[in-house]
C-alpha cells in the first residue's frame, strides 16, 4: 500500500494559507477514494485517511450497476473496470413447487444492452485506490479520533497524535462511522437491525449453467454468483437469528446447504462444497437510518450516511451517486457549505430511502423476523414508496448527477 506526501509536522495548521480549499476525506473505501478523486479534480486540496494500513482485506463480490459503471468511466477508470470487473451473468429466480424446480431467467442489461458488472471487492478497491491522483495526500494507518468544530473550519485530531485543519470533513468511513458518532448520532441510534444474519461462503465449485441464482426458501434468502474464475462461486445467505443468540457457524452452514440442495440436483455439488468450505464470514443485516447527513462543515457519504446493506447490491451505486452530487453541490455553492450539503442530501436521500425500504421489507417478508403478518410488511413497503414518490418526482432530483465536464466548466469560469 502507498503512503504519500506525509507532512513532517502535522500539528501545524495549514488551513487556507494558499487560498485553496482543503478537505479531509475519512475512509479509503469506494466512497472515500471516489470523493478524493472528484474533489481533487474540482480543485480541492485533499487529505485521505484510513485507520487501516490495508483497507481491503476481505474478498467477496460487489455488484456495480450501470449508474456506478458510468460514474467510474467519468473518473477515467475504464481500465479498472476492464481489469477488475466482469459482466454479471444472466440471473435465474429459482423456486420449488409440487416436487418440481422452476426457474425464471432474466438479464441485467440496460437499454444500451450493457450488463451490470461484478467485482471481486478486494482487487477492485485496490485498483480504485491506485487510481486516486498522486497529488492527494494519503495517510494510511491513521485513525480519526475527534473533531473540533469552528465557524470557519474544522480541526481533526488523529490517533497518532497529529492534528490538521480543514474547510470541510467528509465522513466516508462506512457502517461503523466515527464521523457520524462524533457529529450526528451514536451507532445505537442510527443503525437499524432486524435479527437477520448474513452468511458469506466462498466455494471452489462451478455453477453448472453459469447463471447466478436468487431464491427464497426456509425463511432464507439466497444469492449465488459465479466469480470471474467460474470454478469459484459465492453464496450469500440471509437467515433469521434472534439478537443475542450465539452464532453456531456449523448449524448455519448446514441450514444453508440443505436449503440449496432443495433447489435442484444440479446444485448439490455447491451445497457439498459449502459444507466443506472454510472461507466463511458472518455479518448482520444493517441499515444506517439518519434524519440528517450533515452539520455545518461535516458531511457523511456512502455507507456512513445511508448503508443499504450488502444484500441490496446497491452500495456502490449509492456511494458513487453521492460523490458526484456532493462535488457538484460544493462547486455550485462555494463556501456556503450548508446549502451544498442540503442540496446533496436532497438529491441522494430519495434513492437511499427507497433502496432501504425495498431491501428491508423484502428480507423481512422472506425471513419473517418481524413477527407480524406478511401483508403488513407489504403494505408498509408500499407506504414507504408512496412517501418517497414526491421527492423522486421533484425536478431537481431528476438531475441527480452532474457531468464531469460541468465541473471542469465551473472551474474554468471560476479561474
Ligand atoms: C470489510 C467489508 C466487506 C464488504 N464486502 C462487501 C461485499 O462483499 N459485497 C458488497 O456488496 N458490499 C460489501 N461491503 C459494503 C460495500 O463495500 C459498501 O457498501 C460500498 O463499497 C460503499 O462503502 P463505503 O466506501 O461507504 O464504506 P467502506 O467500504 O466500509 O469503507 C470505510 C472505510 O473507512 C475506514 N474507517 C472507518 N473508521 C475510520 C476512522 N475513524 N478513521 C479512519 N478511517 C476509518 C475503514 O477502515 C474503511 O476502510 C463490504 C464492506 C466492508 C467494510
Amino acid at each position: 500500500m502507498r503512503r504519500r506526501n506525509r507532512k513532517e509536522d502535522q500539528n501545524v495548521d495549514t488551513h487556507t494559507s494558499t487560498g485553496t480549499k482543503r478537505a479531509l476525506v475519512v475512509g479509503c473505501g469506494l466512497a472515500g477514494c471516489a470523493t478524493a478523486w472528484w474533489l481533487h479534480e474540482s480543485g480541492w486540496e485533499v487529505v485521505l485517511v484510513d485507520q487501516r494500513t490495508d483497507p481491503y482485506p476481505s474478498s467477496y463480490l460487489l455488484q456495480l450497476d450501470n449508474v456506478a459503471i458510468d460514474i467510474l468511466r467519468r473518473m477515467g477508470a475504464q481500465d479498472v473496470i476492464d481489469r477488475t470487473t466482469y459482466p454479471s451473468p444472466n440471473t435465474a429466480l429459482r423456486w420449488c413447487g409440487q416436487g418440481k424446480t422452476r426457474t425464471l431467467s432474466f438479464d441485467t442489461r440496460d437499454h444500451r444492452g450493457e450488463p451490470w458488472r461484478l467485482a471481486d471487492r478486494s482487487p477492485f478497491l485496490s485498483a480504485i485506490f491506485a487510481h486516486v491522483p498522486s497529488t492527494v495526500d494519503i495517510r494510511l494507518g491513521v485513525r480519526l479520533d475527534s473533531l473540533e468544530n469552528f465557524t470557519d473550519r474544522v480541526k481533526a485530531h488523529f490517533a497518532d497524535g497529529t492534528a490538521d485543519t480543514f474547510d470541510v470533513v467528509v465522513g466516508a468511513d462506512g457502517l461503523h462511522s466515527t464521523v457520524r458518532e462524533l457529529t450526528l448520532a451514536p451507532e445505537s441510534a442510527s443503525v437499524y437491525r432486524n435479527d437477520v444474519t448474513h452468511l458469506w461462503i466462498n466455494v471452489d465449485e462451478k455453477l453448472l449453467d453459469g447463471q447466478a441464482i436468487l431464491a427464497a426458501r426456509n425463511r432464507t434468502a439466497l444469492q449465488i454468483y459465479p466469480y470471474r474464475d467460474p470454478a469459484r462461486t459465492m453464496i450469500l445467505a440471509a437467515l433469521p437469528v434472534p439478537a443475542g443468540t450465539p452464532l453456531d457457524h456449523r448449524a448455519l452452514v448446514d441450514h444453508v446447504a440443505d436449503t440449496i440442495t432443495h433447489l435442484g440436483v444440479d446444485l448439490e455439488p455447491i451445497a457439498s462444497a459449502a459444507r466443506a468450505s472454510s472461507d466463511i464470514k458472518t455479518t448482520q443485516f444493517s441499515q444506517v437510518r439518519l434524519s440528517r447527513w450533515h452539520t455545518r462543515r461535516v458531511v457523511l457519504l456512502g455507507d456512513a450516511a445511508h448503508c443499504i446493506d450488502p444484500l441490496s447490491g446497491m452500495g456502490a451505486h449509492g456511494a458513487l451517486l453521492g460523490v458526484v452530487s456532493l462535488t457538484a453541490a460544493l462547486q455550485r455553492y462555494g463556501s456556503a457549505t450548508t446549502s451544498a450539503f442540503t442540496r446533496y442530501e436532497s438529491e441522494v436521500r430519495p434513492f437511499a430511502e427507497s433502496a432501504q425500504s425495498v431491501t428491508a421489507r423484502t428480507i423481512e417478508y422472506i425471513s419473517r423476523t418481524q413477527h407480524r403478518p406478511r401483508l403488513t410488511t407489504v403494505l408498509g413497503g408500499l407506504g414507504d414508496i408512496a412517501r418517497i414518490i414526491p421527492s423522486l418526482l421533484h425536478k431537481k432530483n431528476q438531475r441527480n448527477s452532474l457531468a464531469l465536464s460541468d465541473i471542469r466548466e465551473t472551474n474554468r469560469q471560476a479561474a
